[in-house]
């Protein structure tokens, strides 16, 4: 278990086995420092500092920031990793998740903002301009560790593989047999390992966000962990996943996250925006739509996901 998720590494040909230890290497010294999970990160030394002063990072934790920041402009603060104060307050995905008082949340939100993350890159710094200001990199660090191991992996002579982060779908060339890669989209309303479809792919990402891993039901309310950085409580787009294909790992985490929270209208309109970047949004009226460069990729399940509706055309 790394970075609170069950990781897979499927590597073929020489050397896949001991390729295969040096990802699991990478993805946990990566774990040490991008965690808010554990004291003593780099990121947590960040968060401590808010306000204070200034931290020293890796070339790791920048590369990620400042991407985080891109993503943030991009999606207009839809995807803001400033996030980090609500994330704690709401606890989703622990034992004891809770749904905080509004006027808790309204004080959090005062604390949201992406523009008070300050990257000083000559001097390798990071800054968060007030006190008690967090970020948190739930959405997006998966992603630069599944692209980090595809280069562990091609560094080792691996020319065929397979790296799944607990959603994050990461895969290197084609199949052993030289067939493209299937990877399945999850059904949102089913257990795990049941499609909705699948897509099939090489040297791509293909990462998920939703509204059915990481959540809570209360009051026969669904709490899930993608929040609405305008309004503090988890996003309420009408979209219940969000699953985006591109060349990055990391670039497919901030986008799933960001779409999820825009919504089907503005998310479809973002992501037909950038090139080489499809994706598949699934609405809570159980409606299935994907872009224009997935209509021929993408194979629904009919049979198996029956009470949702593939809407080809809009
Ligand atoms: P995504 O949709 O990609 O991201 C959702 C996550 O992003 C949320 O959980 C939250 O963290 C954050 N977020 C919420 N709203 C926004 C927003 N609007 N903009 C930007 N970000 C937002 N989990 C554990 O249970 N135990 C651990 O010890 C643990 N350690 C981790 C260490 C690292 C380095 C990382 C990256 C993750 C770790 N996690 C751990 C998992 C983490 O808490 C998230 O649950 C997980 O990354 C969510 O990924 P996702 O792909 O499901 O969702
Ligand atoms: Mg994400």
């Amino acid at each position: 278990m790394y970075m609170g998720t069950i990781i897979t590494v499927k590597a073929y040909g020489k050397n896949a086995d001991k390729a295969a230890d040096k990802v699991f290497k990478r993805i946990s010294e990566l774990e040490e420092i991008l965690t808010v999970n554990d004291t003593g990160s780099e990121i947590d030394d960040l968060n401590d500092m808010a306000g204070i002063v200034e931290v020293k990072l890796s070339s790791d934790s920048l590369y990620v920031l400042n991407k985080a920041k891109e993503y943030a402009e991009l999606s207009e603060g839809a995807f803001d990793v400033t996030i980090g104060p609500l994330v704690k307050a709401w606890n989703i995905g622990t034992d004891n998740p809770r749904v905080p008082l509004k006027d808790e949340i309204d004080e959090l939100l005062k604390l949201v903002d992406f523009r008070d993350l300050k990257i000083d890159n000559a001097n390798h710094t990071a800054y968060l301009a007030r006190r008690g200001q967090m970020v948190d990199l739930g959405g997006i660090a998966k992603g630069y560790a599944g692209d980090e191991a595809i280069k562990v992996l091609k560094e080792n002579g691996i020319e065929s593989a397979l790296v799944n982060l607990g959603g994050n779908v990461v895969v290197l060339g084609s199949k052993p047999d030289g067939n493209l890669w299937t990877v399945g989209i999850q059904n949102p309303r089913e257990a795990a390992g049941k499609y909705l479809g699948t897509i099939s792919v090489r040297d791509k990402a293909v990462v998920s966000s939703g509204d059915y891993e990481r959540y809570f039901m209360k009051d026969g309310v669904r709490y899930h962990h993608i929040l609405d950085p305008r309004t503090g409580y988890p996003a309420d787009s009408g979209l219940i996943s969000t699953t985006i294909i591109a060349d990055s790992a990391i670039d497919a985490d901030a986008l799933s996250t960001s779409v999820f929270v825009l919504g089907l209208e503005n998310g479809m309109k973002l992501v037909e925006s950038l090139d080489g970047v499809e994706a598949v949004f699934v609405t809570e009226d159980k409606k299935v739509y994907v872009t224009e460069g997935l209509k021929d990729i993408f194979i629904f399940y009919q049979e198996d996901s029956k009470d949702f509706t593939y809407v080809e055309e809009r």
